[in-house]
């Protein structure tokens, strides 16, 4: 029996300033929705005026879970104290284990031109806070597209879909889905969703439906979904969005800036341990 979820509630984002002066807007990790467990936050990011991205995000430290950066268009460069460089290009993806801890930067490799993309945060179980640090990195030549008979294009960057494409990046610790969709006019999606995982869309172009009872959804709106075994979502107009799911850790979460634990002791050791030159 299939059961699609419905919207349980409407996000608008909030426009801040992260890094050197960057304007994003922050979906997650505002004070409309502090988190969505294990998501603990969510910028977007999109200007072609560099003096909106171009100071970057220097040198940061951050513990105790994972970024995931998805460049729409420009391109990114990261480097990190370990000495692992890159550039995530328009369309890559950068999805990182901070665990224990890591120092880097994350600078725009362009000084005009348009850059977008989405920063992601996941919380990490208290058992993986302190894992080591690792990157998965993958280029949109490496990524999988499902393409269905109606149009329908399925970018999977995490996740399984129910015909069995499978999403480039690994990960078993939440179970995470991050498929990157694009319908046409009339187009839609039918997919199965893990019942226990937390789930949300955000609209990046276009309108669309949700569900049986349609609640209508816009460009640059998040929606939580509610229960259910699975999604289904039609475009009333040509559309994009990315549906994001996870298993949630529930556990006790304390964070501060850059740092995410389990307990004030391990958020002030990290403190600690970052001043003392000991976190990365
Ligand atoms: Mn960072």
């Amino acid at each position: 029996m299939h059961h699609a979820r419905e919207v349980s509630q409407v996000i608008r984002g909030m426009p801040a300033a992260d890094g050197d002066g960057v304007k994003l807007t922050r979906l997650i990790g505002s004070p409309y929705l502090d988190q969505l467990d294990p998501f603990l936050l969510l910028d977007a990011f999109g200007s072609d005026s560099p003096q909106d991205y171009i100071g970057g995000f220097p040198s940061h430290p951050h513990r105790g879970f994972e970024t995931v950066t998805y460049m729409l268009a420009g391109s990114m460069r990261h480097e990190d104290s370990a000495g692992n460089a890159g550039v995530i290009e328009a369309g890559g993806v950068q999805w990182m284990t901070a665990g224990r801890g890591i120092i880097h930067s994350e600078m725009p490799q362009q000084s005009a031109g348009l850059l977008a993309g989405f920063q992601l945060w996941i919380n990490l179980p208290s058992t993986h806070k302190m894992t080591p640090p690792a990157y998965q990195e993958r280029t949109a030549a490496e990524i999988p597209i499902e393409t269905l008979k109606d149009g329908t294009r399925v970018k999977v960057i995490a996740g399984q879909t129910r015909r069995g494409t499978q999403g480039v990046i690994e990960n078993g610790l939440t179970e995470p889905v991050f498929w990157d969709v694009s319908l046409l006019a009339g187009g839609c999606l039918d997919e199965r969703l893990t019942p226990t995982h937390n789930a949300f869309i955000y609209v990046i172009a276009g309108e669309l439906t949700i569900g049986a009872s349609q609640d209508l959804l816009v460009t640059g709106q998040l929606a939580i979904l509610g229960s259910g075994d699975g999604v289904v979502i039609e475009a009333t107009e040509a559309s994009r969005f990315l549906l994001i799911a996870a298993k949630p850790l529930n556990e006790p979460v304390e964070r501060a800036g850059p740092f995410v634990m389990n307990t004030r002791a391990e958020i002030d050791q990290a403190f600690a341990d970052y001043r003392q030159g000991r976190l990365a």
